[in-house]
């Protein structure tokens, strides 16, 4: 059972838990609604939730992208035994040996999962919100 004030008369109604809607109170006979207030504040944390698990969710992608684009940078260092061929390697630096294109591989290998890594710490901390914010409503 849940406790509320009516509106009109200041008196205590108890209601059953989970109802919403239209109610007439026992005392004044008079309508009240229940429950729009307690649900705008459920969007609300669910709104708070949701945006954390879409940001959660880029994160990830994008640092799936990034691990795609490091282990496309290893296939074409380890393709490009013979450097010399390669048209880009031209405008670089043109290095004796392909170990630099192996570090850029690297380095978007550890961004990638450190992205992903951040996407399913947000992820997470987006799931503890949704989950309080439910709690608080069942509390109340
Ligand atoms: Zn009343």
């Amino acid at each position: 059972m849940v406790l509320i004030r009516c509106p009109h008369c200041g008196e205590d109604v108890e209601l059953e838990d989970g109802v919403f809607g239209l109610f007439a109170c026992p005392y004044c006979d008079e309508e009240f609604n229940y429950e729009s207030g307690i649900s705008s504040g459920l969007n609300a944390t669910m709104k708070v939730g949701f945006g954390l698990l879409f940001g959660s969710i880029i994160a990830i992608l994008l640092g799936f992208i990034l691990l795609n684009g490091a282990i496309n940078g290893f296939t074409d260092s380890a393709e490009s035994t013979e450097c010399d061929k390669g048209p880009w390697i031209d405008s670089l630096i043109d290095p004796p040996e392909c170990s630099s294109d192996g570090d850029w591989g690297l380095g978007s290998l550890c961004g990638g999962i450190i992205l992903i890594l951040i996407g399913i710490g947000v992820g997470i901390s987006a799931f503890v919100s949704l989950l309080t914010g439910q709690l608080v409503v069942i509390k109340k």
